[in-house]
């Protein structure tokens, strides 16, 4: 993980198609109960570790709606399993995709404090004027 998209959302669902993990997913297709915006699967979000910023807030146009998550490693397989902002994939043969099964990339210059909080993605990258 991860980043996670909040109720700012105005599913504009700009960000399904930039995503290069295929990590996101609109309303109709989220895995939570009576979901009601687009979502983001931890389980395969890579935090775009290869590009410049996070494509997905990169496009989106709602400022402050794509928030930092903890990092999708065996540290924080509790955070994810547990959370009722997620539901986690279940592989037929796998399991459930949990960190501690398949942890994911992550950006190291994201402070777990600043993943804590929640903060925007797109504050700590400078992506508004
Ligand atoms: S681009 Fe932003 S507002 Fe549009 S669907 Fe994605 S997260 Fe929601
Ligand atoms: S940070 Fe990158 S990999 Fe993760 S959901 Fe956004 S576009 Fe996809």
């Amino acid at each position: 993980m991860a980043v996670l998209i909040t109720e700012n959302c105005i599913n504009c669902d700009a960000c399904i198609e930039e995503c290069p993990a295929s990590a996101i997913v609109g309303a109709d297709e989220s895995p939570l109960k009576g979901a009601e915006h687009t979502y983001v699967k931890p389980e395969k979000c890579i935090e775009c570790v290869d590009a410049a910023v996070p494509k997905c807030a990169d496009v989106c146009p709602t400022e402050g709606c794509i928030v930092w998550d903890m990092p999708y490693t065996e540290t924080y397989n509790d955070h994810f399993v547990d959370s009722d902002d997620y539901v986690i994939r279940v592989h037929k043969k796998k399991g459930i995709m949990s960190p501690e099964v398949s942890p994911r990339p992550f950006r190291e210059n994201i402070s777990i404090d600043d993943r804590t909080n929640r903060v925007s993605v797109g504050e700590t990258l400078k992506l508004y004027n």
